[in-house]
């Protein structure tokens, strides 16, 4: 049998089933559930249902909520972190972090934002659903331990950005991480920022760490997208930042141009019919494939 095993392998090999894809279109669902609730910014009536969408999605999984006070220009303002664990085999986590408020300064408006943080928790949620199957099957994952992070109060209160006034949710979290030794820990924070974008063009971000760029390059052409990924580059600041000064290696996976120059950006045309399940499935696609070889490092 040894001289034809050989070639039974490979007709397994040509019979076997194109690698499914991840599921965007249930990531589109989640996504339009959670911008529904409307605009969701810190102390509103929207940002407390966002709060309790997340803690029902997650009711059966390891779920932290990090609370704290925010040292805002409006005050004292109370904000909260969802941590979902999915533990790994491995000894080591690699974090994926979306926000999921709306600006306060854009309150007077009917801003939802469907991209801009609605798009990436609907990812994460969907990455949720595959990570709660595979731990099912196994008990635990079989490389590094997963957490997703939805954090609070990334965008400014104010309409000028400062770096005082931005980055709470995750300021906050890299300090008490770095605090009681979880930063030692990470292998890799990947933030997803913007990526719901039908036109999808994810920029390479200048501080992120060259070798996550390289692996998720490697993962994209996997499928045939590199296109999408890195073909410019830019500095952005973003909730990567608070664990790129602590050296955790971080990249943040993000398509800053949304709209005819950029005319969807923190605007009320931030709606759902401008992003996609095409993108969603790309997205997740490359951020499981980017997880696996994390694991094989
Ligand atoms: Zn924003």
């Amino acid at each position: 049998m040894p001289r034809i095993a050989g070639g039974l392998l490979l007709l397994a090999a040509l019979a076997a089933p194109a690698q499914p894809h991840f599921n965007g279109a249930k990531a589109l669902q989640y996504a339009g559930q959670f911008v529904a609730i409307g605009p969701r910014w810190p102390t509103s009536t929207g940002h407390a249902k966002a709060e309790e969408f997340l803690r029902n999605q997650f009711k059966h999984d390891q779920l932290e909520e990090d609370t704290f006070t925010a040292d805002t220009p409006i005050g004292a303002v109370p904000m909260r972190n969802f941590i979902v664990r999915f533990p790994g085999k491995k000894d080591g986590v690699i974090v994926l972090a979306t926000h999921y408020e709306t600006n306060y300064w854009l309150r007077k408006i009917n801003f939802v934002g469907a991209n801009d943080g609605g798009s990436t928790v609907g990812l994460l949620m969907a990455i949720g659903d595959q990570l709660r199957a595979d731990l099912a099957r196994g008990k635990t994952l079989d490389g590094y331990s997963v957490w997703l992070v939805f954090d609070d109060g990334e965008e400014s209160i104010e309409s000028k950005w400062t770096d005082s006034d931005s980055l709470y949710g995750t300021r906050h979290l890299a300090a008490k991480w770095a605090r009681d030794g979880t930063l030692g820990r990470i292998k890799a924070f990947i933030l997803a920022d913007m990526i719901g974008d039908k036109d999808l063009d994810i920029l390479r971000e200048s501080r992120s760490a060259d070798w996550l760029v390289t692996l998720m390059t490697q993962a994209a052409n996997k499928f045939g997208y590199g296109h999408y990924f890195f073909q410019t580059e830019g500095q952005v600041e973003d909730d990567h930042l608070p664990f790129v000064r602590r050296d955790v290696p971080s990249i943040d996976v993000i398509d800053l141009d949304y709209g005819p120059n950029n005319s969807y950006h923190h605007t009320a045309q931030d709606t759902m019919d401008k992003i996609s399940s095409r993108s969603l499935t790309i997205d997740g696609d490359v951020f499981l494939e980017t997880i696996r070889l994390i694991d094989l490092r």
